[in-house]
C-alpha cells in the first residue's frame, strides 16, 4: 500500500464536446466501451449514462473523450445521461487505482460505485391530498364519508389515498370523488426520507486532558487541508470514540462531509446512540443489509451534499462524497474489512488511497493495531495519537492464564475448577460474567464411535457443525445443512455418532448445570440475527437480565456493559492453529478485544484465558498487557521472513469443478512462472478448503520483496497463461485468506 495513485487527480473537463466517449461498464471488463455522443449532449468524465450493450441497456460511467480507433459503423450512441451530477473525480481515481492494485477489471470495481442504479434516476414524488383552500367552508350537502375525510384533514399535513382510507375509512373512489368536485387539491411530497443535519455544537462532551490534547490535534488536521494518517492508539474503554468525534464535529463545522467506516455495522446500535448524544440526529447509515429505498435515499443524499456524516461498512468508501473533509476507519485491525469475494480489497488501505486522492487526513483507530499501521507509525510515515488509560474510574482488567494441563476439566466439559469458580463468585457478586468461545454451534465435529467416519460437507473439505438448537449440521462455508443422521452414514452403526470438541451451544450446556439458577445467554451470529435482536440483546444485557453471557466474537468487540467484570476465555489456543501468516496477531487482537469487556465501568474487572500452552510468549505477552512487546516481536519475525508488511504476497486460487483440470492450470501457471530475483513462487498445492462448494481449489503464492511491482510482475505472467472457461482463477493481492 505504497503506490501513488496512477493518476494524479485533476479537473480535467473536456475542452470541446466530444464526438466520443469511453464509458466503463459494471461488467467483469478491463477496458470502457467507446460510444458517440448524441447531438446536443454534454458529456463530462464521470457522467452517468444509459448505453445500448447487444440487445442489453447498461448505465455506465463516461472516462473521458475516446479517440476515433473504432469504425464508424461499428459506435453505437450513448442513449442518455441520467439527470445526476457526475461522479466525482476522486471517486473515478479510486475505482482506477483500486482496479489496478487489486488487478481486478475496472468494470467490476466501477460496480461497488454505482451499486444502486435506481439512484440515478429522480425520486418519483408522492401524491398527496389537501383542503381545497378556495372550496366553500361550510358545504352543505356533504356524505358521512366526504366529511370524515374533510375532517381529517382539517389539521393541515397533506396525506395520501392510503392514510386517506385507513384514517377516515373510505375508499379511494372518495378521494377521487372529492378531487373532481374541487374540494380536495394535489400536492407533490418528496419521496425520499428527510437525512436530518448533525450538529456539530449539539452536545459535545467534557473530555479529560489525555482525551483533549488527541482530540484537539485530530481537529487541527482536519481543519487545515492535506492528507495525512493519525493512528488513534487507545486501551478499550479509553474513550476513541468520544475523540474521533471530535474530528468529525470540526469538519461538518468546516462544512465539509464525514465518512466513518466500521466493520460491523449491524451491532452499532450503541454507537448510533452515541452519535446522535453528540450530534443531535442519526447519521446516514451503509451497508449491505439496508434495504433499496433506504441505499438509493443514502446514494442520493451522499451525491447532493445533503447527507453530512456516513457511518458504513467498507463499501461505503466508494460513496460520492463531493466534499469530504476527514475518514476514520474505527477498529481499523479488523480482519472484515478485507473483502474475499470477488473484488479483493483491503477497505482500511483503500480508505487511506481515497484519503490521499481527496487530500483530506485520516484517522484510524483502535486498542491493538495491525502490523501494518504499526510498522507505518514506527516508520514514521503514520502518526500516532495514545490514549493510556480508560475513561473516568475504569481500569484495565487483570488478565490471568488458567493451565488447561493442570487444571484440567472433566471429559465433555470445557470450564476449569478456576474458571469455574470465578464464574461462581462473580454472579454472588451480582455482576456479570461472559464466556467466550469463538465458535458457532454445538460441536465442531460429528464423529462415528463404531467406524471413526467424520460426517462433511458434501460440496466441501470441512466438517459439518451440529448446531444442536436447530437440530441441524451446518457446513459453515457454504451454507449446506441437514438433519443429523440416526445411522452413520459410513458404517450405518445405530447410535454410534457422538459431538466432538465444544461449540458455544455446549460450553452453555455446561454452564446450565453448574449454574441452574443464573439466567443464561448464548450470543452468536446465529442469534444476533439483525438490528432489532441486537438492540435487545445491549438492553437485556444493560439491565442487567443476563448473569451468564456465552458468546462468539460477535460480542467481543465494541460492547460496552457496565456490569461485566468477569471474562472467561474458554479455549485461548483456538486461532493458533492452521499456520495462518497472521494466526498470532489475530488470536492476540481478539484476546485483547474480548479481555477490554471486562470492568469498564466502577467495578474492577478480572480476565482468565485457558490455555494448554501458557508458556507461549503471546499467552505470556496477553498476560503481562505487554501489547508493544508482542507487536514488536511479530515484526521481527516478519522481517526475518520477508514476510508482509516486509514483503509482498500475492495467492493464485484456481478452482474447477473437475479436479484435474484444476491441477492442470495450476501446474501450467507454475512452469510459467516468472524467474526473478528477490521473487519466489510456492506452490501449486491443494488450498487447504480443496473442496469448496463443489469446486476443486489449488493455491499459488508469490512471495516478493517488498520494492518489487507485484502487480506487473502478475500482469505479466498470467498474460502467457491461457485459462479455459471452466477454470477461475481468483488474484488475492496482500491476502488475509490462507483457506
Ligand atoms: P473505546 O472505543 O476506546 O473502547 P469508548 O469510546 O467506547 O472507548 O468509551 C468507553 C466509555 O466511556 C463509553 O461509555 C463512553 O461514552 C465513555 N466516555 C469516554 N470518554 C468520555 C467523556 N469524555 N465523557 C463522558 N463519557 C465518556
Ligand atoms: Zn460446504
Amino acid at each position: 500500500m505504497t503506490d501513488e495513485p496512477s493518476s494524479a487527480p485533476g479537473t480535467d473537463l473536456f475542452e470541446q464536446a466530444p464526438e466520443r466517449v469511453r464509458v466503463l461498464l459494471p461488467l467483469p471488463l478491463a477496458e470502457p466501451y467507446d460510444y458517440a455522443v448524441p447531438p446536443e449532449t454534454h458529456l463530462e468524465p464521470g457522467a452517468i449514462v444509459e448505453v445500448p450493450l447487444g440487445r442489453r441497456r447498461l448505465h455506465g460511467v463516461v472516462l473521458g473523450p475516446a479517440d476515433d480507433t473504432v469504425p464508424a459503423d461499428k459506435l453505437k450512441a450513448v442513449i442518455r445521461r441520467f439527470p445526476i451530477d457526475p461522479l466525482p473525480n476522486a471517486v473515478v481515481e479510486l475505482v482506477k487505482w483500486t482496479a489496478s492494485w487489486t488487478l481486478a477489471p475496472m468494470g467490476s470495481v466501477v460496480r461497488l460505485a454505482m451499486s444502486v442504479p435506481a439512484a440515478f434516476e429522480p425520486p418519483k414524488p408522492i401524491r398527496a391530498f389537501v383542503r381545497n383552500p378556495a372550496a366553500p367552508d361550510k358545504e352543505p350537502r356533504l356524505t358521512p364519508a366526504r366529511r370524515r375525510v374533510l375532517d381529517l384533514l382539517e389539521d393541515g399535513p397533506p396525506r395520501t389515498t392510503t392514510d386517506i382510507a385507513v384514517e377516515a375509512a373510505v375508499g379511494a373512489g372518495v378521494v377521487k370523488g372529492m378531487l373532481e368536485a374541487g374540494l380536495l387539491v394535489t400536492v407533490d411530497l418528496p419521496s425520499e426520507p428527510a437525512i436530518p443535519k448533525p450538529d456539530p455544537d449539539y452536545e459535545a462532551p467534557e473530555l479529560t486532558s489525555d482525551q483533549e490534547a488527541a482530540a484537539a490535534s485530530l481537529r487541527g488536521a482536519v481543519s487545515e487541508p492535506g492528507f495525512g494518517v493519525t493512528l488513534l492508539d487507545g486501551v478499550t474503554g479509553s474513550g476513541k470514540t468520544e475523540v474521533y468525534l471530535e474530528a468529525v464535529a470540526e469538519a461538518l463545522k468546516q462544512g465539509r462531509q464525514a465518512l466513518v467506516l466500521v466493520p460491523e455495522i449491524a451491532l452499532s446500535t450503541p454507537w448510533l446512540e452515541r452519535f446522535e448524544a453528540r450530534f443531535g440526529v442519526t447519521p446516514a447509515v451503509w451497508h449491505s443489509e439496508i434495504g433499496p429505498p433506504r441505499r438509493r435515499a443514502v446514494w442520493r443524499a451522499v451525491s447532493e451534499g445533503r447527507a453530512r456524516v456516513v457511518v458504513g461498512a467498507r463499501s461505503a468508501l466508494f460513496l460520492p462524497f463531493r466534499e469530504l473533509g476527514v475518514i476514520v476507519v474505527d477498529e481499523e485491525h479488523d480482519a472484515a474489512y478485507k473483502q474475499d469475494d470477488g473484488v479483493s480489497y483491503h477497505g482500511r488501505d483503500m480508505a487511506i488511497v481515497r484519503a490521499r486522492i481527496e487530500d483530506i487526513p485520516i484517522v484510524l483507530a483502535t486498542a491493538t493495531p495491525s502490523l501494518e499501521t504499526w510498522t507505518n507509525v514506527e516508520t514514521g510515515r503514520f502518526r500516532r495519537l495514545e490514549l493510556p488509560a480508560r475513561y473516568g474510574p475504569a481500569r484495565l482488567p487483570d488478565i490471568d492464564l488458567v493451565d488447561l494441563r493442570r487444571d484440567r476439566p472433566e471429559r465433555g466439559r470445557w470450564l476449569s475448577n478456576t474458571l469455574s469458580r470465578a464464574v461462581h463468585a462473580t454472579v454472588e457478586r451480582g455482576e456479570q460474567a461472559l464466556l467466550f468461545l469463538n465458535r458457532r454451534g454445538y460441536a465442531p465435529l460429528t464423529l462415528c464411535r463404531a467406524c471413526g467416519h467424520r460426517i462433511e460437507c458434501p460440496s466441501c473439505s470441512a466438517w459439518l457443525v451440529e448446531h444442536r438448537l436447530s437440530g441441524r449440521l451446518q457446513c459453515h462455508h457454504c451454507g449446506f445443512s441437514s438433519r443429523l443422521p440416526e445411522k452413520c452414514p459410513s458404517c450405518g452403526a445405530e447410535d454410534s455418532l457422538v459431538a466432538s470438541g465444544p461449540g458455544i451451544e455446549r460450553v452453555a450446556e455446561e454452564v446450565y448445570e453448574r449454574f441452574p439458577d443464573a439466567r443464561v445467554q448464548t450470543v452468536s451470529s446465529d442469534t444476533l440475527t439483525g438490528p432489532a435482536a441486537a438492540a435487545e440483546f445491549v438492553r437485556a444485557m444493560t439491565a442487567g437480565e443476563i448473569d451468564i453471557l456465552v458468546g462468539t466474537q460477535i460480542v467481543a468487540k465494541g460492547y460496552h456493559f457496565p456490569g461485566l467484570t468477569l471474562v472467561g476465555v474458554v479455549d485461548a489456543d483456538l486461532g493458533l492453529s492452521g499456520g495462518d501468516l497472521r494466526a498470532g496477531e489475530r488470536t492476540f487482537q481478539l484476546l485483547q478485544q474480548v479481555a477490554g469487556r471486562a470492568g469498564r465501568s466502577r467495578k474492577p474487572g478480572r480476565v482468565l484465558l485457558q490455555t494448554h500452552q501458557p508458556d507461549d510468549p503471546l499467552m505470556q505477552a496477553i498476560a503481562a498487557s505487554d501489547r508493544d512487546g508482542f507487536l514488536n516481536r511479530e515484526a521481527d519475525g516478519r522481517r526475518l521472513q520477508g514476510m508482509p508488511p516486509f514483503g509482498r504476497l500475492a495467492a493464485l486460487i484456481v478452482s474447477a469443478k473437475d479436479a484435474d483440470q484444476a491441477d492442470a492450470v495450476a501446474r501450467a501457471l507454475a512452469r510459467s512462472a516468472p524467474r526473478l530475483e528477490g521473487v519466489d513462487i510456492l506452490g501449486p498445492a491443494p488450498a487447504p478448503l480443496s473442496l469448496l462448494r463443489g469446486r476443486h481449489r489449488r493455491r499459488l503464492l508469490l512471495k516478493a520483496d517488498r520494492r518489487a511491482n507485484v502487480q506487473a510482475i502478475l500482469r505479466e505472467w498470467l498474460s502467457r497463461v491461457p485459462i479455459p472457461g471452466t477454470v477461475r482463477l481468483g488474484i488475492d493481492v496482500d491476502p488475509y485468506s490462507f483457506m
